[in-house]
């Protein structure tokens, strides 16, 4: 039988991608020993439609493959922007039956697990990874309890976000060294996040 892959899953709106992604899941992946991470791109972010306007998915898509270009053992994954409709975790789990999965969130996302659709699925399916992100903190008592599997990964603290790369771009301020420089040129070529007048 071939042996199961491990996997690990950092889904998101990457709107856009920036280094706290990517340096979390470069450090996940080599901590846990994980053959590939997919950076999955959520398509409709349900929990976020109505609250801001989202950027069509095949440009924040665009961007994710850009960051990750030619860098070994991390993939941009558009199964949920191909499956289509509001962006279930447990939908992609699904799909990826299968392999290990590492389902890996930052402390500000695994603090709202319980708002999620189907937490129990997204529980049976994958080992839940947590990695620190500033202004968050996360206790796992309350989850190991509930029966999850967690693990805590350790990495640098980078306090940095799409929402103030949007608002940086929006303002004319710069994003450069806050997002790979392929991506600093992706957005510019596609008229990114400018303010619109
Ligand atoms: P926004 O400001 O639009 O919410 P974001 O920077 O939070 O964007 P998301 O696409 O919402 O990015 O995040 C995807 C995942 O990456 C989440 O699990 C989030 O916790 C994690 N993440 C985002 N930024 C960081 C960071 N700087 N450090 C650690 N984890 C992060
Ligand atoms: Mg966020």
């Amino acid at each position: 039988m071939p042996q199961r892959r491990r996997v690990g899953v950092l889904g998101g709106t990457f709107d856009p991608i920036h280094i706290g992604h990517l340096v979390a899941a470069s450090e996940v992946r080599v901590q846990l020993r994980l053959d590939t991470i997919l950076l999955v791109v959520a398509g409709e972010p349900w929990q976020k439609t109505g609250i801001r306007r989202i950027t069509p998915a095949a440009d924040r898509l665009a961007l994710v493959e850009v960051a990750v270009d030619g860098f070994d053992g991390l993939e941009a994954s558009s199964l949920e922007i191909e499956r289509g409709g509001p962006t279930y975790t447990a939908d992609t789990l699904a799909a990826l039956e299968g392999d290990d999965l590492f389902l890996v969130v930052g402390a500000d996302v695994a603090s709202l697990l319980d708002t999620w659709a189907r937490p129990e699925d997204v529980r049976a399916r994958a080992t839940l990874v947590v990695v620190d992100r500033p202004g968050s903190t996360f206790d796992p008592s309350a989850l190991t309890l509930d029966g999850w599997r967690v693990e805590r990964v350790d990495i640098p603290r980078l306090e940095v976000s799409s929402s103030d790369l949007r608002a940086r771009v929006a303002d004319g301020r710069p994003i450069d060294f806050l997002v790979p420089d392929p991506v600093v040129r992706e957005i510019e070529k596609r008229g990114l996040y400018a303010r619109s007048r």
